[in-house]
């Protein structure tokens, strides 16, 4: 056993062989990361040994060396550098949680690239010289699309809730209906956020119904706020009630002595009308505070189309206490959501087209006519391209994603995609493992790409994947 252990090739011998070199150029592989590798498969392969894994007869150095260039071969032909990597969305869910939600527009790229690889004036006051503030960058801009008073941006929506609790019902009560008691996922509840923030959950009326006087009745010395939570990934109907902002409103006056606040979590937030173009029933941001909502907060990466960020709107001196809280510094996000934010606020507030601009508004808002006429074009430019795959075009229905909206159904279509003797499933792990992985879904017991979510580039990309697919045995 010792003699076949000696007759491993040295990590310095096996790295300055050619076949190594020539791979670990072709596929840039840092020399750092190859010597890493050779010595994790050198101690394999010495694990091996000494578990008596080889014949005796095979025990030579020019075996050993083959089989650690073999392996070395194949690590280096799927290296990529970076984990978080560049998928294809091919499920239709225009808001995809796990593939990273809104994809972020062509400006806000530009302005994060812009203001990232410079110094920039994130806290400085350029009129004055002096030391300025990270809040006084979008403010302006999210006063103008929400007509608040004020707004601030925290990291994401969970945070923004954590702040709004902690800061300003700590050791008081919060009023909030048992029917909007919500799990968003990722663990997030209503119920835990509360909790850790401090701030008592003061359960009323029940999971169909709740009533204005369940609200009135909740009052007493401790109640600072009454919140309601938009049911964002779920809905109730039949037999249901709950109690509006602007009912909420009417009762707070009532109490005036009581100084309640009205708090919103409307989670996604859009500042765009879906409902006017027949999608949904999502509140637009103006119009919740317009019912009275004191404060509200939202997500940027749902329907805004933005970074992941979590934007907190409403009267001057709740946002101002808010800001002051130390958890605002805890809490604060980097310039580079910053730079993407204003770009995509900006699109909403002074853009002409912003269906055009922001890819998650432009994927939502796609008909299917559109989508159609994409699938057949490209079934036509494959014709030619494929034997063994087959692609069939037919319809279906995406859906929004993000937790939002969970019952609209948008009217899309798609590609079928059949290979000769590959079962539907190892179709869709091909896929997957694709160079550009492209993440599918079935349908009816096959491989469906929704092209709701496919851009013109995304295409080129899906087409060289495919003819790859097409000649692997
Ligand atoms: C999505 C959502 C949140 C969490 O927002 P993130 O930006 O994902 O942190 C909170 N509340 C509601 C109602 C939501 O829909």
């Amino acid at each position: 056993m010792n003699v076949s252990l000696r007759d491993l090739p040295s990590v310095h011998e096996l790295l300055a062989s050619a076949s190594l070199k020539d791979i670990m150029n072709q596929k840039k592989v840092p020399g750092i990361l190859a010597k890493e590798w050779v010595q994790s498969e050198l101690e394999n392969l010495r694990q091996e040994i000494v578990a008596g894994e080889f014949e005796a007869e095979k025990l030579s150095r020019e075996f050993f060396t083959e089989i650690l260039v073999n392996k070395f071969h194949y690590k280096a032909k799927n290296y990529q550098p970076y984990r978080l990597r560049k998928v294809i969305n091919a499920t239709g869910t225009v808001l995809h949680t796990n593939l990273g939600r809104a994809r972020l527009s062509e400006r806000a790229i530009q302005q994060v690239v812009e203001t990232s690889t410079n110094y920039s004036n994130l806290e400085y006051e350029l009129e004055s010289g002096k030391r300025g503030s990270r809040h006084d960058i979008i403010e302006g801009l999210l006063v103008k699309a929400s007509g608040a008073e004020a707004a601030m941006v925290v990291n994401n929506n969970a945070a923004a809730v954590y702040l709004v609790l902690r800061s300003l019902v700590k050791g008081f009560e919060a009023v909030v209906s048992r029917g909007e008691l919500v799990e968003i996922g990722g663990s997030f509840r209503i119920s835990t956020i509360m909790e850790e923030s401090d701030a008592t959950l003061r359960e009323v009326g029940t999971t169909n119904k709740t009533h204005p006087y369940d609200y009135e009745d909740a009052i007493n010395e401790q109640t600072k706020m009454f919140m309601k939570v938009h049911t964002s990934n779920f809905k109730t109907v039949g037999f249901t009630k709950s109690v509006s902002t602007k009912e909420l409103r009417q009762i707070r006056d009532k109490h005036e002595d009581n100084d309640i606040i009205i708090y919103e979590d409307l989670g996604s937030g859009s500042l765009f009308p879906f409902s006017e173009h027949g999608i949904g029933e999502e509140p637009i941001v103006r119009d919740s505070l317009r019912q009275g909502a004191d404060i509200i907060s939202f997500s940027g990466d749902k329907l805004l189309g933005g970074p992941q960020a979590g934007i907190i709107a409403g009267k001057a001196d709740y946002i101002a206490r808010l800001k002051k809280h130390p958890l605002a510094r805890v809490l604060r996000v980097d310039k580079m959501t910053l730079a993407a934010l204003e770009a995509t606020l900006f699109d909403y507030v002074y853009g002409a087209e912003q269906q055009q601009h922001i890819p998650a508004l432009r994927d939502i808002l796609r008909s299917k006519v559109e989508i159609t006429t994409q699938v057949h074009s490209f079934i036509e430019q494959m014709e030619d391209k494929l034997v063994n795959i087959s692609l069939t075009g037919v319809e279906d229905h995406s859906q929004v994603g993000g937790g939002t909206m969970p019952v609209e159904e948008l009217a899309s279509y798609g590609l079928l995609v059949k290979k000769r003797k590959t079962s539907a499933n190892e179709c869709e792990i091909l896929l997957r493992k694709a160079s550009t992985p492209i993440i599918s879904r079935m349908k009816d017991g096959q491989v469906f790409l929704d092209f709701r979510t496919i851009s013109s580039a995304d295409e080129a990309i899906i087409e060289q994947v495919l003819i790859t697919l097409d000649k692997k045995l």
